[in-house]
């Protein structure tokens, strides 16, 4: 169900709504939009009164969504998302009209590695530097990830740099780490349907970055999504990573098809990792440019200076240099899309 107020609804007629349809045991996720706010509600445990809340002051109607998911759903809310995240730099903004670019290790491995793909990617023009300190790894006897030392390392990365960074909480007990250091928490392809961690996530106060499961659908996807949202974390950016399939040519199939069927059903921005979605260094420039040519609001690339000593995910890490040519290459494919990279 959702409560459209009127364009003029004062906060307090807005508050109200939202008490009445807390007292009757439901969510009020007040969601503003340009033109005015909606009320979202969730919960199952009560029942909701249409004629009482559409009599109220401010109320113009009372809608029942009908999809499963409602948070993340354009019914909604219209408009695109604009995550908002807060950087030493100044704010990145995910879902507008500039692409961001999203760089970094796979796994932060050292100090040194760190700190040396950080000033190569920050000199190229990534927005925020990715890397993950707790690894989610398909095999118990590959590197796990550094953990806190590994979270400390990127919090220097973020002083020097000025850079936002984003990094991967694999359970309950990593995402209150990864919250207190991170700018945007990382949910893996794993992770996509760890319900519990998922609400955990919603009730972090940082920004998301949930990045679809190896086999998910669209409404898998987006459910996952409305999890994070339901506990009141509305800043949710999604990410296609690739999907299993029968393909042997690459480690996954990119599905570049997913971006415009969410922008169709959600108004939440959407990142395209190439990296993972190919496996293969020699076909992420190519994907990259592709991403943004179908609607991604930005690219997730893994870079490495030393790739073939790489920890994890070396196959796949492009070098520095390989990295500047596909910000060049990303820039003029979004003029040709009207969007920008800052
Ligand atoms: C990663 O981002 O390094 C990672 C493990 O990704 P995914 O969850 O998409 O496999
Ligand atoms: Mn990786």
């Amino acid at each position: 169900m959702l409560v459209v107020m009127d364009a003029h609804a004062t906060e307090e007629q807005v508050r109200a709504v939202c008490a009445r349809i807390e007292a009757a045991g439901m969510k009020a996720h007040p969601i503003p939009g340009t033109l005015r706010t909606a009320i979202g509600i969730t919960g199952n445990t009560g029942v909701v009164d249409i004629g009482t809340l559409e009599a109220m002051s401010g109320v113009i109607e009372c809608i029942p969504v009908s999809k499963p998911y409602k948070l993340v759903s354009r019914d909604v809310k219209e408009e695109d998302s604009v995550i908002r995240i807060p950087t030493p730099s100044g704010t990145v903004e995910v879902g507008g009209k500039s692409i961001v670019i999203v760089a970094g290790p796979c796994a932060i491995e050292t100090h040194e590695q760190a700190l040396t793909i950080a000033k190569h990617v920050s000199a190229a023009g990534a927005h925020l530097f990715r890397g993950g300190a707790y690894k989610p790894r398909t095999s118990p006897y590959n590197f796990q990830g550094l953990g806190e030392p590994g979270l400390r390392i990127m919090a220097e990365v973020r002083g020097q740099f000025g850079m936002g960074i984003v990094t991967e909480a694999i359970d309950n007990e990593s995402l209150d780490l990864v919250e207190k250091y991170a700018d945007v928490i990382q949910i893996g392809a794993r992770n996509m349907q760890n319900f519990s961690l998922l609400k955990r996530a919603g009730r972090a106060k940082k920004p998301v970055l949930l990045k679809r499961g190896l086999s998910a659908t669209l409404d898998e996807f987006l459910m996952a999504a409305e999890y994070v949202m339901s506990e009141g974390n509305y800043n949710v950016i999604l990410c296609e990573r690739g999907v299993r399939t029968f393909a042997d040519h690459s480690r996954n199939t990119l599905d570049l098809t997913v971006v415009p069927a969410v922008k169709r059903l959600s108004h939440l921005p959407i990142l395209v990792d190439p990296s993972h979605g190919t496996g293969r260094r020699n076909k992420v420039l190519p994907l990259s440019r592709a991403a943004i040519a179908v609607g991604a609001d930005g690219i997730l690339i893994e870079v490495h200076h030393d790739p073939d000593k790489a920890l994890s995910d070396g196959m796949q890490s492009i070098l520095p240099d390989e990295f500047a040519r596909l910000v060049g290459e990303v820039k003029q494919i979004a003029a040709v899309v009207n969007r920008s990279v800052n």
